[in-house]
Order: C-alpha cells, then structure tokens, then sequence
C-alpha cells in the first residue's frame, strides 16, 4: 500500500476536506497515474450530497482524470513510465460477460467498478480523482493526444464519452435536425459532437447569457426553454433530443418536438423521476431512451476523434481548495464550461 491524499466528503452534509487513504501497489496490469487535472462533474454532486441515494463515505470524487504514467506493472504493454494517460468514469468490469464482450463495459453484468463511491471486486472501496494519484488496470486507462491541452481533455473523460456515446448509437449525422437540452458541461461538449457530426443543432437553455456561447460552440440555433411560443415552433421537427439536464424539468414538453421515429436520449440523472405521458409518446411513435457513458474501446475512439477535429472542453481552471465553491456554482449553472481542478495546488 502506498499513502495518497486528496479531497473527500465524509458526509452528504459536509463540505469536501483533505483526507489520506492508501492505494494499493500496482499489480502486473496496473498502470500508476500522477494526476494532474480532474474535472468536477455534476455526478461528483449528486453523489457527494447523496442525491442518488447510493453513496458511501468517506467519499473522495472525480472521474474525469488525467495525468502522467509513474509507474508500470511487470506486464503492462500499453504504457510506459512519462506517458499520458487518462481514467474515467469506470476501473474494472468482468470483461467476460456478453456486455463486456460487445465493448459495453459501463453495462457488465457483474457490475462494472465505479471510479468511486464503488467496490473493487475484492471489496476494496474505490477512491476518485480529487487525488494526488491513483493505479488502475491498464484495460482501463485511456491515451490521450499531446496535441490536446491536457486539463481541457480531462472532461473528455465523462462527459465527452457521455455524449459522444448516444449521438453515435442513434447515428446522428447531417441533414438531421438534433437538440441539445442543457447547456453546462455535459451539454456544451454534446453541442460540439453534434455539430461535428453535421447535424443542424438546436441547443435548449434556461439560460439566456449562455445564448452567445451557444452559436460559437456550433449551435444553428438557440431556444429559451422557458418560452411556450419559441418551443412550440419546433413542434414535431427533431430526429434526436439530448437531454442533459441536471434537475427535474418537464419531458413530455421536449417529446413534442421529436417527429415521427424521433428519439430523445437521457443522459442527466435529476434527483426524482420523472412523469411520462403515454400521449408524449404514440404520438409519432416516439422513443425515450437513456445512455451511460460509453465502453472502453469507444472512449479511445472519442479521445482519438477529438484529437483529429480539436474538440475539448471549454474549461475554468480551479485550485482544490476551491471545490465547495465550485460546487455551488455548479448547482445554479453558473459554469462555462466545466470546472477542472489544477492537482498541483493540492497539497499533502
Ligand atoms: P451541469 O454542468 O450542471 O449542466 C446541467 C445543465 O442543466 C445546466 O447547465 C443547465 O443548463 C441545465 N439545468 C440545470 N438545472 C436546471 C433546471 N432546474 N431546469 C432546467 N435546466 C436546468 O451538469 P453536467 O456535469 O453536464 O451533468 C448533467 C447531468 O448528467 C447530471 O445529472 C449528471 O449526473 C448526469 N451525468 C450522467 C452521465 C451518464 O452516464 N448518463 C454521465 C455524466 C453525468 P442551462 O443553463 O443551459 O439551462
Ligand atoms: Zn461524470
Ligand atoms: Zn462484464
């Protein structure tokens, strides 16, 4: 066991504070990263406040990590001490199992190991990204491009593959009509894959400052979500709506704009569930799906493609000590577009 530290919630209530813990020796597959940059997604939230009523503490957040290889296990083929490398959202799956199989990892049946607030397979419990290191299996450890800046790279991790993940399992592509509803982190990088793809992207906002940065991230339009006469003009017209909204908010008022086969995708995880009218539905005969960030060999496939378009995060640079505030910024959407913690300013 090596020392590590890092930032953790001991309780839904408390605010993050440094805290030590021990990461194991890197076994003969395990890649040893330094972490440079970890992203704050709205997952660390949810989960640091216990919102998903799954948490477990103490909790040390983050799974949008990237940073330089350390050290390499006796078998690792993929690394080599100095390289970069980044880990999201998921450290282990099964790898055997018919998900597994198809490259779904995030989907295993025995359960893929969360990057945090989850359990090794051997029970040990999983520490994230707010860290000064962490050792994961090369399996499941990422390249990513030096032509990238590195900090804007690490949201990549979560919520580029997040949504770059459904625009490609519903083949979006030009000459299509796609939605975007929520313009925050998750939001803003599917705004640019859509965009990328070739699509005619409408993004959805609650937030009329955000309207500018909108059309320079690539939307051909922007819609004030709150207004009736805006939404109902796109009434029956969208292919594929990307919901990435954080808190609960009417589905059935976006169902209405997909035409007929539309589908919308959920990929936001709001605190409560959410009603669903049949009508919103037949009509059209639409769909309603959902997406969990993407599998491994897809993730690289996203890292790769961002490094040939230059896609990254638009990113405001945090030291750690600024976490809690960062966090309440987050929760009013007031974030352009992710938060990304420098781990130089983490001290021991
Ligand atoms: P974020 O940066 O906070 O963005 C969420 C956006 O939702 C906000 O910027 C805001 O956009 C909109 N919003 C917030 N509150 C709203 C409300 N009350 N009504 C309407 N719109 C509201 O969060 P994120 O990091 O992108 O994450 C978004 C969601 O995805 C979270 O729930 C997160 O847990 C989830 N997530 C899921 C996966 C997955 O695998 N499916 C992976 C990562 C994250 P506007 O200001 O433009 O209105
Ligand atoms: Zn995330
Ligand atoms: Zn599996």
């Amino acid at each position: 066991m090596s020392q590590a530290y890092g930032y953790a919630a001991q309780e839904s209530n408390t605010p993050l504070a440094p805290f030590s813990f021990e990461r194991r020796e890197p076994g003969p597959h395990d890649v040893v990263v330094e972490i440079e940059f970890c992203g704050v997604c709205h997952s660390d939230i949810h989960q640091a406040r216990n919102e998903w009523k799954n948490s477990k503490y103490p909790m040390v957040p983050g799974h949008e990590i990237v940073g330089k290889v350390s050290a390499i296990g006796a078998e690792v083929t993929k690394f080599k001490v100095g390289d970069a490398a980044a880990v999201g959202v998921i450290v282990d799956s099964c790898r055997e199992c018919e998900n597994c199989k198809a490259h779904d990892e995030q989907y295993c049946l025995k359960g893929a190991v969360e990057t945090y607030n989850g359990k090794e397979y051997d029970g040990t419990p999983t520490y994230g990204g707010y860290s000064n290191v962490i050792v994961t299996n090369e399996y499941f450890v990422h390249t990513i491009s030096p032509k990238l800046d590195p900090a804007a790279v690490a949201p990549l991790l979560c919520a580029g593959i997040t949504t770059y993940s459904p625009l490609r399992h519903w083949g979006v592509k030009a000459g299509q009509k796609v939605g975007v509803v929520g313009l925050g982190g998750l939001g803003h990088l599917g705004l640019k894959f859509a965009h990328s793809f070739g699509a005619h992207v409408v993004q959805f906002t609650t937030s009329l400052s955000k309207a500018e940065d909108a059309k320079r991230l690539g939307a051909d339009e922007v819609v004030n979500s709150k207004d009736e006469a805006q939404m109902a003009k796109h009434k029956g017209t969208f292919d594929f709506i990307l919901d990435t909204v954080s808190a609960s908010h009417d589905l059935n008022a976006y169902l209405g704009l997909l035409k007929r086969n539309g589908t919308m995708c959920l990929v936001g995880i709001p605190e409560e569930p959410a009603p669903v009218a049949a009508f919103s539905l037949l009509a059209n005969r639409r769909s309603l799906a959902g997406s969990g960030i993407g599998g491994m060999r897809e993730t690289q496939e996203m890292l790769d493609y961002c490094a040939e378009h230059n896609i990254v995060s638009d990113i405001e640079i945090i030291s750690m000590d600024q976490i809690n505030e960062a966090y309440e910024r987050v929760v009013k959407a007031d974030v352009k577009y992710r938060f990304v913690i420098d781990m130089k300013t983490l001290k021991k």
